[in-house]
């Protein structure tokens, strides 16, 4: 430990995220990333944005894309809260709610920026286990907590709630805020936003880097009742007024608005995951169901690190946890047609070799 840094800093475990090589020689199966680029109208908008305006801070209020996202969702632009990354509104809103007493629950396999932002925030962690399916069951989030997290669907699993099990226990649970990190809710879940507008404790988290082909441009946002965004504007307001950059602002709102592009990249996406799930079955994969861009698979003989290294070596990253209960699944996002077929052409030959 170095003498001038804090305890704190010095007690740190940073999030580790996937591998991005710069050489760009990888087929790319392990960040979750969306295989194909935002709206083509996304980048003419940027294109005709260049003007010199960037030397001026863009709007600190982002209600550009605030009233874009409360359009498409159907509720009022105070309900929206924006910020650099959905990884930036879980920062925050972790400073806004989950800084109590009791300690917040969250899925003991799950993402794992949630244990990350206790350490940071000094927020005590309870890491509920999935039950034996791998599933979350909400029924042993009960009891005193500070806060609940969970994505819907989960990941590394792929696995959704039904909506109304999270309703049933929202009507439970009133007491502290139970946030639904909906990143992937667009590969076939149903988000939770049309509830927030009974229960004044739930927000919706989401994302414009996996459906939306936007992981580069950095846009996430919240929808919940009126007060908890406000809150969440009064800590992103205490330390950076300017989270979303003017290229972002401009990228995202227009992103929202091209409903077509989004839907068929989405469609497509849902049929290349459900083809590479039956050829993966095919070659004795053992496969969740998913409800999201990704798959998480296990071999009935080959060890996933095995089959992770050696696709590595031959230029295919996939995802690989060493964690207990997961090591030995791996985690694959689904990418193009193209792609899955010389993926599961390289598979097929590591595990006949
Ligand atoms: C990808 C992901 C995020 C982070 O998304 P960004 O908007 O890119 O920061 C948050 N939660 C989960 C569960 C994710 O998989």
């Amino acid at each position: 430990m170095n003498k001038y840094w804090s305890k704190l800093v010095s007690q740190l475990e940073p999030y580790v995220p996937g591998e991005q090589p710069q050489d760009q020689q990888y087929i790319k199966l392990n960040t979750n990333e969306n295989p194909y680029p935002p709206s083509p109208r996304v980048l003419a908008a940027l294109k005709d944005s260049i003007d010199g305006s960037l030397k001026l801070y863009p709007d600190p209020n982002s209600l550009q894309l605030k009233q874009a996202i409360a359009d498409y969702n159907n509720v009022s632009i105070d309900e929206v809260f924006v910020a650099n990354g959905s990884d930036e509104v879980l920062a925050v809103a972790f400073q806004a709610f989950f800084k109590k007493d009791q300690p917040l629950y969250f899925p003991d396999i799950s993402y794992s920026f949630y244990e990350v932002y206790c350490k940071l925030y000094e927020i005590e962690p309870k890491k509920i286990p999935l039950d034996q399916n791998l599933s979350i069951n909400l029924s042993d989030y009960t009891g005193e907590n500070g806060g609940v997290i969970f994505p819907n669907p989960n990941a590394p699993t792929g696995k959704a709630l039904p909506l109304s099990s999270i309703r049933n226990y929202i009507e439970k649970n009133t007491e502290t805020v139970v946030i639904v990190d909906e990143a992937y809710v667009d590969f076939g879940a149903e988000s939770v936003i049309p509830l927030t507008k009974h229960y004044p404790n739930l927000l919706s988290i989401q994302t414009f880097s996996k459906s939306r082909s936007l992981a580069g441009s950095r846009i996430g946002f919240a929808i919940g009742n009126r007060e908890l965004i406000e809150a969440l504007e009064r800590v992103k307001n205490s330390y950076n007024s300017y989270t979303l950059d003017k290229l972002a602002l401009i990228a995202g709102s227009t992103s929202i608005k091209d409903i077509d592009y989004f839907q068929h990249t989405v469609n497509t996406i849902i049929a290349t995951r459900e083809e590479t799930s039956r050829q993966l079955q095919a070659l004795n994969f053992s496969v969740i169901p998913s409800s999201t861009n990704f798959l998480f698979v296990k071999h009935q003989s080959v060890a996933a690190e095995t089959l992770y290294l050696k696709l590595k070596s031959q230029g295919v990253l996939v995802r690989y946890f060493k964690r207990p209960r997961v090591d030995n699944y791996l985690r694959i996002t689904i990418g193009t047609e193209d792609e899955m077929k010389t993926f599961l052409q390289r598979l097929k030959d590591i595990i006949n070799s």
